[in-house]
């Protein structure tokens, strides 16, 4: 089908400068040696009006108040912001808007879930469709090692989190629909512990959909764009939490590529096997069992699933994920663990200095001019339709 699609297209489009490459190189070489310039990149973007303007009114009308009215239909002007950072009131203001919104998210949360989450804890989070090269599963294994870690030292210097999840899996896709069902036995066992109390709570709200997605984005501390390298076309919902001052977690996969070129790597958590090394990786047969063996937290995040710490009425239930992990790991959960971790560790230590942290996050709205779909709709004007604007 794809290739039918190819011959009768005037233009292909690889939606994100890495993915441009992948397709010319990977996926169409041949059609792209008889047709040379047909496979083009437009990478995708987002529309300011929905997903800042309309979704997070307390830092729309802070950005009005800083840089004047009109930034919506000219998005680059979200640069002006960038003097403001190193304003400890400018930051204090920015602060204040996301705390605005993790309250509301917070609510809703207790009404419509029963869950109590703490505005005051940092929101991780995941929201997208369900799928294994996007990589839930190596989300919820981390968060277990991070369990794991505060319930050996409940008295420490621990930064309170809420993970949270969204997304739908396919009608047929069983496999994602497990990674639902192990998301919320965790949940369900993790949100009951007196030790780790506030310092760990793990929400899933169903029916994720665009109108929740409007509620969580503008509430989010912590970006989640976590796919194996290579996989992830470009993502948009990467793009949305850039707007609403939400740092990104992430792997050099899609538009997050141009996302760390926009912002900055100190201002981006980067971690996890290139592109290229994934594809390397697999050559090596025992991958997985490999990267498990040579780390501790990931050894005893599987036995716990494994021995049914998580569904005690049924402990087997997870004995074919756990067998997956080891032994037939395509989107290399088990070899990106440690560099998760690790990387996770990284967004601790920067939450815990808000000086940094509202920098980063001011930033990362300052710098996301790019991601506006008025960008990407102009250059298809220009390179695609050859259109001329009626405005
Ligand atoms: C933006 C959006 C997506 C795309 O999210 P990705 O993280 O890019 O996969 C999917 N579903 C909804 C409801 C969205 O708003």
């Amino acid at each position: 089908m794809g290739e039918l699609a190819f011959i009768m297209s005037h233009k292909v489009n690889g939606v994100s400068a890495l993915h441009s490459d992948l397709v010319k190189q990977n996926l169409f070489p041949e059609l792209h040696r008889l047709h040379p310039g047909r496979i083009v990149n437009q990478t995708n973007g987002v529309t300011p009006r929905r997903w800042l303007r309309m979704a997070n009114k307390p830092l729309a009308g802070l950005i009005t108040d800083t840089i004047g009215a009109g930034w919506e239909a000219d998005l680059d002007r979200l640069r002006e912001l960038e003097p403001h950072v190193e304003d400890a009131g400018f930051r204090a203001a920015f602060a204040v808007a996301k705390r605005v919104n993790k309250v509301e998210l917070s609510n809703w949360a207790g009404a419509e879930l029963g869950v109590k989450i703490s505005p005051d804890a940092l929101f991780d989070v995941q929201i997208k469709r369900i799928h294994e090269y996007k990589r839930q599963l190596l989300n919820i294994l981390e968060t277990i090692a991070h369990w794991n870690k505060i319930r050996a030292n409940p008295k420490g210097p621990w930064v309170p989190r809420v993970r949270i999840f969204g997304g739908k899996a396919a009608p047929g896709y069983a496999v994602a629909k497990e990674i639902i069902c192990l998301i919320n036995d965790v949940a369900g066992v993790v949100n009951s512990d007196p030790v780790t109390g506030d310092l760990l709570k793990i929400i899933y709200p169903p029916n994720y959909n665009v109108s929740m997605a409007e509620r969580v984005i503008p509430a989010s501390d912590l970006s989640e764009q976590i796919s194996t390298a290579g996989k992830e076309a470009s993502g948009t919902g990467n793009m949305k939490f850039m707007m609403n001052g939400a740092p990104t977690i992430g792997t050099l996969d899609g538009a997050n590529v141009e996302i760390l070129a926009e912002v900055g790597a100190e201002n981006f958590f980067l971690f996890g096997l290139t592109a290229a090394e994934v594809t390397r990786r697999r050559e090596d047969p025992d991958h997985s069992k490999k990267a498990i063996e040579a780390s501790q937290p990931l050894q005893d995040v599987l036995q716990m699933i494994a021995e049914g710490r998580f569904n005690p009425e049924e402990p087997e239930r997870y004995h074919g994920l756990v067998h997956r992990v080891w032994h037939h790991d395509y989107f290399l959960v088990a070899a990106d663990f440690a560099a998760y971790h690790a990387a996770q560790g990284e967004v601790d230590v920067a939450y815990a200095d808000p000086s940094r942290w509202w920098r980063m996050a001011a930033l990362n709205t300052a710098r996301s001019g790019f991601f506006s779909s008025d960008r990407t709709i102009r250059s298809y004007m220009d390179e695609i339709w050859q259109a001329t604007s009626a405005l």
